[in-house]
């Protein structure tokens, strides 16, 4: 397969298309970002590496960090943290309080705004200097000491954080919360803050291409099976409320952020970043989507 043409081609063809998406605004410094950036960056376990447009510029990875607190939480505890967070896609907005009061403050699923703030609970209640731990983890399994958080992106998301402030309370009434809110929070908007590039997520993720094992390093960063339960969760949980649609489009495994980035997994192929900052009316990126729908149905790899 010649993923360079074929990824040269769609990228030029999307990226003429009309954007019909908006920038996410509810965080001030998101809705600065130029929105005309695009990139694309693909890793194959292979070892063939390549990318194009703004794929080397870094972007606030957002939602896509919820997947990273999730790897490393499932790493300390292990299984016990189903009994703390859930497995089912939720049909909901992924800011939403509705279910919360029915499930007693167990979050349907990590992905969730309460699922990740209960993941980050997990993880404030495990580490010693969270902060540090959580982006040493980070730096260690992708081999990049360039990866910072950004201050910036994570106070301007504790400025308007509102209804994150209403979750984490509602879920600390139930008793799912051990720490005070207000820490597991802060911990919550650093690790969305985390800015990376197209070529530095997929190279990161692509370790879930692999049955959890790094091509880099060689090291396991998770077992075979807990691999497999990551990505499951990618594919039924990690569009927000678009799911279905992204698994019955696109067929892969995979994660969004209201920063615009998406990062797609093909098991035992490649990883696949793509980056717009516009985003369509269910929060993913409008030319994301597009992308990456005409990029697997051209390819004709699929998971299915
Ligand atoms: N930090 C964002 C929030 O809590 C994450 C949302 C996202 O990317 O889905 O609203």
């Amino acid at each position: 397969m010649n993923f360079e043409d074929l990824i040269q081609d769609v990228y030029q063809k999307i990226k003429e298309i009309d954007d019909k998406g908006e920038t996410a605004s509810y965080i001030p410094e998101l809705a600065k970002v130029d929105p005309n950036n695009f990139g694309v960056y693909i890793s194959t376990i292979n070892q063939f590496n390549f990318g194009t447009g703004n794929c080397y510029d870094k972007f606030s990875i957002q939602s896509i960090a919820k997947v990273l607190a999730l790897i490393l939480a499932y790493r300390i505890v292990g299984d016990d943290l189903w009994k703390r967070v859930g497995v089912e896609p939720s049909g909901t907005a992924f800011n939403s309080l509705v279910q919360l009061e029915a499930d007693k403050g167990i979050p349907r699923n990590p992905f969730l705004n309460a699922g990740a703030i209960v993941v980050s609970d997990v993880l404030l209640s495990n580490l010693k200097n969270p902060k540090e731990d959580f982006i040493h983890f980070v730096r260690r399994i992708s081999n990049n000491t360039a990866l910072e958080y950004s201050n910036r992106i994570a106070q301007s998301e504790k400025d308007v954080g509102y209804r994150n402030v209403a979750l984490g309370n509602f879920i600390k009434s139930f008793g799912q919360i051990e720490n005070e809110p207000s820490d597991v929070l802060n911990f919550y908007y650093d690790l969305c803050s985390l800015e990376m590039s197209c070529k530095e997520l997929s190279e990161l993720f692509l370790f879930l291409a692999n049955n959890g094992i790094s091509i880099q390093s060689n090291e396991s960063i998770l077992s075979e099976s807990q691999s497999k339960r990551i990505n499951a969760l990618m594919q039924t949980c990690g569009f927000y409320d678009e799911s279905g649609e992204f698994a019955f489009k696109v067929g892969l495994p995979g994660k969004s952020g209201v920063g615009g980035g998406i990062i797609a997994i093909h098991p035992d192929q490649y990883a696949i970043a793509v980056w717009s900052p516009k985003l369509n009316k269910q929060g993913n990126s409008y030319k994301g989507m597009k992308f990456l729908e005409e990029f697997t149905t051209r390819s004709e790899l699929s998971i299915f």
